[in-house]
């Protein structure tokens, strides 16, 4: 039996976890709402389509009460990062609403010292591939908003960025640096947001790959939905056993034995 006992704080992904498009997962807005009477959340979140303030806007039209400051999302960490690079010659392939989050940056299609990579939906075709290609073989340095393989629409899976990210590095034979979940630097971020160690803190995801693998790399509890992305056959092949399985968020005040 997992002891949830030493748990103090959460993070929480949000795309198949408390919301699958713009549909709100059945129970879950009650859920939240006991779990943060008792505990600190944290909101983390690779979505790369959304800046912050849109990202909040949603959740707040959704009736989630979640305060700005509680989201971390991937391309936060991007942008931390270029500004400890001072002000870099960026090419952004970016969706313009995350665009805006990186206008302090200049920008350029012809010479950059970075190409970031996030999510740009269906404007993906050969030029824009290879126009980053060249970027990268000129010298540029790949930054990826994150990799993932795939996530839950409301029409289905979606490739996912991740796709593209490899393609781009196996033409230059050189690797990107990877920002949100799984990496260990953005869970550290989170952890430090909420100010307590890896063994208080448990992920809530429905991505056994980034949620549930990269938490557990930094100590974390890993408890993986059955909801959103959630593929037994997939979650049966992995090397990656969460420590709690759950049918659904709205599980977790119960599991905690919270009502
Ligand atoms: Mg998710």
């Amino acid at each position: 039996m997992t002891d949830l006992s030493k748990i103090r704080g959460f993070l929480f992904d949000l795309d198949g976890v408390l919301y699958v498009g713009d549909r709100v997962i059945e129970g879950v807005r009650e859920a939240l709402d006991i779990l943060r009477r008792h505990y600190p959340c944290r909101f983390i979140t690779n979505t790369s389509t959304k800046s912050l303030e849109s990202l909040h806007g949603k959740l707040s039209a959704m009736g989630f009460s979640v305060a700005r400051e509680e989201i971390i999302s991937a391309p936060q960490a991007v942008i931390l990062y270029l500004k400890s690079q001072g002000t870099p010659v960026c090419h952004l392939l970016l969706a313009d609403d995350v665009r805006r989050d990186f206008s302090c940056f200049p920008q350029s299609d012809s010479r950059a010292e970075f190409v970031v990579v996030g999510d740009i939906g269906e404007r993906w075709n050969y030029s824009v591939l290879n126009r980053a290609f060249r970027l990268l073989f000129e010298g540029a340095d790949l930054l990826a908003v994150h990799k993932n393989r795939f996530w839950q629409t409301e029409e289905g899976l979606n490739l996912d960025i991740g796709a593209f990210v490899a393609a781009l590095e196996y033409a230059s034979a050189r690797n990107a640096r990877v920002f949100g979940k799984p990496s260990p630097d953005f869970f550290r971020m989170a952890l430090e947001d909420l100010g307590l160690q890896p063994g208080q803190v448990a992920i809530v995801g429905d991505d056994i790959d980034s949620d549930i693998g990269g938490g557990q790399q930094v100590g974390l509890m890993g408890i993986l939905v059955r909801t959103g992305k959630y593929r037994e056959s997939y979650v049966r092949a992995s090397k990656i056993r969460p420590d709690l399985m759950i049918d659904s968020f709205r599980d977790l005040p119960r599991v905690l034995g919270l009502s």
